[in-house]
């Protein structure tokens, strides 16, 4: 059964799926993204990520080349094209094809492109053993807060990490403070038991799993503080953990060689793990939606 992407209103082979090389999100990265986990059949946060995509295309004035009922019809079957019930779906959005020009073109339909990945998430080794992370200076441009395909930086920050044999990259600000991970949300447990995690600025991607485990924390009264926190602090935690749509609650055991607490993955990401799996499978009610104004903060 051949791998089956969406290009533009048709499924076609995996292997035979392009994009016209004038289309701007290859010249430009003119365009936005979103992930969307799919959990034995069910998809974790739909609603949050579809709100954020909406988001990220308005901040951009890129007009959604289909309606969000569509664009559910169209996740739905890409997964059944691909039979597919653990798996990662991507959405790309970008300005369209046109001439190559900075300003925007007029009249031009947006591109759409959907390709879906299979993932175990059941038994991920990463979320049982945890990984290790470095730090790097946070070199991206100033509106993190939209979920761009412009990627560079990320690509670099991860390729350090894979070279030093990490997981992940914790970007860190010009003040010495974390952000976030270059594909994740960064938290710590300070040795006093408090979680701390960023506050949701366009300093960062405001994660749709951090959004959700934020909903779950407070049901479980577990007071999450947010502020910014430093590279010091965080070698100093006694647990660190990322989240993220595609690796869920990922334990950090090591920060730039510094062991993390016990070094071993701590019950504050386990038990949120296991609390977010049991939300992403509808056992807490009903999703949240992403919040999407960022004016107190931005
Ligand atoms: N920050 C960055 C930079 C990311 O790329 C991601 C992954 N999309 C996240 C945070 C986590 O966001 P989410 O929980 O919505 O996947």
């Amino acid at each position: 059964m051949p791998r089956i992407a969406f290009v533009n209103g048709r499924y076609v082979p995996h292997n035979d799926a392009c994009v016209h090389i004038e289309d701007r999100g290859f010249q430009f990265a003119d365009g936005v993204y979103e992930v969307v986990a799919c959990i034995n059949g069910k998809l974790a946060d739909e609603r949050g990520h579809l709100d954020r995509l909406e988001r990220s295309l308005s901040e951009l004035s890129i007009d959604m080349p289909v309606t969000r009922r569509s664009l559910q019809f169209i996740i739905r079957e890409m997964l059944r094209r691909n039979r597919l019930k653990n798996a990662n779906v991507y959405i790309q959005v970008t300005r369209g094809v046109a001439k190559r020009d900075f300003p925007f073109p007029h009249d031009v339909p947006a591109s759409i492109v959907l390709t879906a990945r299979a993932f175990q998430f059941d038994g991920n080794v990463k979320v049982q053993k945890g990984g290790e992370a470095i730090t790097v200076p946070d070199i991206r441009w100033k509106r993190r807060d939209i979920k761009s395909t412009g990627l560079l930086a990320q690509v670099l920050a991860k390729q350090e990490a894979a070279e030093s044999g990490a997981y992940e990259a914790w970007m860190v600000d010009d003040e010495g403070y974390i952000t976030e991970g270059s594909s994740s949300n960064a938290w710590i447990v300070t040795k006093e038991g408090k979680l701390v995690t960023r506050p949701a600025s366009t300093d960062i991607l405001r994660g749709v799993t951090r959004t959700a485990l934020e909903k779950i924390c407070a049901e479980l009264q577990m007071k999450i503080e947010e502020r910014p926190f430093t590279v010091q602090e965080a070698y100093d935690a006694e647990e660190a953990f990322n989240t993220s749509a595609v690796a869920l609650v990922v334990p950090i055991t090591k920060i730039d060689g510094h062991v993390i607490g016990s070094g071993a993955p701590g019950p504050v990401a386990r038990k949120l793990y296991g609390e977010y799996r049991a939300y992403a499978a509808g056992e807490r009610g009903e999703p949240v939606a992403w919040v999407a104004d960022l004016q107190e903060v931005a």
